[in-house]
């Protein structure tokens, strides 16, 4: 498969409406930006999926010795679970619990202890849910060894922060888009227009760009 640049992908993803220009929202990490990177499976068509997919399993490093298990979060799962398939890897879920902790089910935690562990999340906006995964992962005794996700758009994170060991991030695509870290900061709050609400209604996103859903 052809290697796509940060802005080929990019150009893609926003034809199909995967990252929503000029929109005013407020992301769950508080920030406010006028950039929304959805990415809702039902959003993306099949194809696209399936060039992220590919092009993340790429970037997961192991040696034979070492083969990692894949930690996903959220929309991230969707992709994370495909790229351990297809690479023959072990996947657990980190489902999100009450006060935005994660956790994995019982069973999962044994995949867990004495093995190498891929991060793996959709969008990174200040690396906050990656933190959270590694430090799950190694309460259940494991190593995190590499955060991966789709779009880096923070200003400058490359390294998980507050873990014990360095944890490289690596992404298929990076680009910094604007936020502020509140809405006292924010330009669009000033001027009196509210965050858009619901932007995780996917559904409702791709009617609004002229889509329609595809599986
Ligand atoms: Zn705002």
């Amino acid at each position: 498969m052809r290697k796509y640049t940060d802005d080929e992908m990019i150009a893609r993803l926003e034809r199909v409406g995967v990252i929503v220009h000029n929109t005013h929202v407020k992301l769950s990490n508080g920030c406010c930006t006028r950039t929304y990177a959805n990415f809702v499976p039902g959003l993306v068509p099949r194809e696209e999926r399936s060039v992220l997919v590919s092009e993340a399993a790429a970037l997961v490093q192991h040696s034979h010795s070492s083969a990692p298990v894949i930690v996903g979060a959220g929309c991230g799962s969707y992709y994370a679970l495909q790229v351990a398939d297809l690479l023959g890897l072990s996947f657990a879920y980190a489902e999100r619990a009450e006060g935005g902790v994660f956790r994995f089910k019982r069973e999962q935690t044994k995949l867990i202890a004495n093995r190498n562990i891929v991060l793996f999340d959709d969008v990174l906006t200040t690396s906050t849910t990656l933190t959270k995964l590694g430090k799950l992962v190694k309460a259940c005794g494991g190593m995190p060894t590499q955060g991966i996700v789709l779009l880096n758009r923070s200003q400058d994170s490359h390294v998980v922060p507050e873990l014990d060991a360095e944890v490289p991030i690596h992404q298929l695509m990076e680009r910094y888009y604007e936020m502020w870290p509140s809405e006292a900061l924010c330009p669009e709050c000033a001027k009196g227009n509210r965050p858009s609400p619901n932007i995780e209604g996917g559904e409702r996103v791709f009617r609004q760009h002229g889509y329609r859903a595809q599986s």
